[in-house]
Parts: structure tokens; sequence; C-alpha cells
């Protein structure tokens, strides 16, 4: 018989070196060490082992995710990028996305290509005060997650059968939201797009989700438009009206 597990899906990196102190933040993408698919700037070898790092390192590979319980030792040629983290990470595999705050060395687990529930968290503010939320809104700036999202997107694998967003309200800063939204249809064709909303922007056309990233008649696409799910519990703040 099966067994469920929670994976951890983020933390803190044991090493780190070579990010640029320009950028607070990088997506990076896992990649076996064989793969020869053309490399994009954001893909980081997956090691396990001291030989699988040298082996990385023999194949030209200019950035190295290592999963280990042991610092790791790197020859003093290697100049490049590296992020270690513990072993109960190890589920982490070729495709998956990270998201990797430089400074503190947090990370987070932002899609695993072998999971058929990917879901991007928007921002964490919500217009609404849902009695029975299971997330309180917060009042912080977190517009960064969206760049996040857009920057990890056209690192996401085309065979995406779903994508989730979810928040807080995912429409908060509904003009960039809806931007990525068009990425998405664009740029993942045959992937579904479940938007998570209480909906209360949809009483404005220019936010309509649907209609904003609706495919043309004629698109080659395997999926239909965007679609939305707006919570039934959803309840206004008093004075509020959209
Ligand atoms: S709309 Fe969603 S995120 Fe906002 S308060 Fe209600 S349950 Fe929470």
């Amino acid at each position: 018989m099966g067994s469920c597990m929670t994976l951890p899906l983020y933390g803190t990196a044991s090493q780190s070196k070579g990010f640029s102190s320009n950028k607070a933040r990088s997506v990076l993408r896992l990649r076996s060490i064989e793969s020869n698919a053309e490399r994009h700037v954001a893909d980081f070898a997956l090691a396990r082992t001291p030989e699988e790092v040298q082996r990385a390192i023999v194949a030209d590979w200019p950035s190295i995710f290592v999963i280990a319980d042991s610092p790791i030792d790197l020859p003093g040629t290697f100049k490049g990028r590296l992020v270690a983290v513990p072993p109960k990470y190890d589920y982490l595999a070729d495709g998956d996305i990270i998201g990797f705050d430089h400074v503190s060395r947090k990370f987070r687990t932002l899609y695993r290509r072998n999971s058929a529930h990917n879901s991007f968290l928007v921002t964490e503010r919500c217009n609404n005060y849902c009695l029975m939320c299971s997330q309180p809104p917060k009042d912080v700036d977190d517009r960064w997650i969206l760049s996040e999202i857009k920057e990890s997107l056209p690192l996401v694998d085309s065979a995406t059968r779903a994508l989730t967003f979810t928040g807080g309200e995912t429409l908060s800063d509904w003009e960039d939201f809806i931007a990525v939204l068009k990425e998405c249809r664009d740029h993942l064709p045959g992937t579904e797009i479940q938007v998570l909303t209480n909906g209360r922007a949809f009483a404005d056309s220019r936010k309509n989700v649907i209609a904003a990233t609706r495919r043309p008649p004629a698109a080659d696409s395997l999926q239909p438009d965007a679609r939305a799910s707006v919570a039934a519990y959803a309840r206004s703040l008093p004075n509020e009206t959209n």
C-alpha cells in the first residue's frame, strides 16, 4: 500500500557561491548532468555526490545544485554558481524550478515537473476578509513574487498538464497578473490554467481574467481559455464594493 508524505517546499541552503549582488533573487531550474537540452542561464546541474559534482564540472556546467549532507569542496578553478541543500530535499529532480534569495540563502520550490498539482502563490494580499480564510491576508509589498513567476514561466515544461494561480487575491495587481496569464496562454498552449480569485475584480471588465486571456477562435490550442474559480464564501469588507 502506498504512503503519503509532506514534502519540504522551502528552506535555507547550507552553501551558496557565485551569485551577483546586483540582484536580490534568482530563479533556478534543475537539470540532470547528462541533459542534452539547450542550456538556459537559469539551469543548474543537479548533483547528489562528490563524484557527480566532479562530472558536472567536467561537463562544463557553469552552475551546480547539490543535495548533500556535507560541505562541498569545489576546485579553485570553478568560478560558477553553487547552491547546496540538505538531503531532506532529495525529491528535487530534473526540470524542477527553485526561487533563491541571494543574501539569506532562503529558497522555495516553485514548480515540480513530476507533480500534477503545481500552483504559484501570486500574493498574500487580499481585498476580502473571509472569516474562515486559511491564510489571512497580509498587508505586505510582495509584488516581487509576480516578477519571480514571470521569470519562471519560460522554464516550465511545455508538457505540463495544469497550472494554478492562487493567493491572497490573485488580481491585487491585475495588470501585471493578466500579463502573466497572457504569457501562459502563448507559451503553454497545452496547459490548463486555473485562477483562484474572490471574483470582486470581475465588476471591471478589464480585470476579467477569462476575457483578457481568451484564445483566438483559430488558435491551435489543446486547452480552453483560463478558468477562474471563485471562493463561494468570499465576503466584502464593510463599505467596499469591489
Ligand atoms: S478571498 Fe481568499 S484569500 Fe481573500 S480573505 Fe477570502 S479566503 Fe482569504
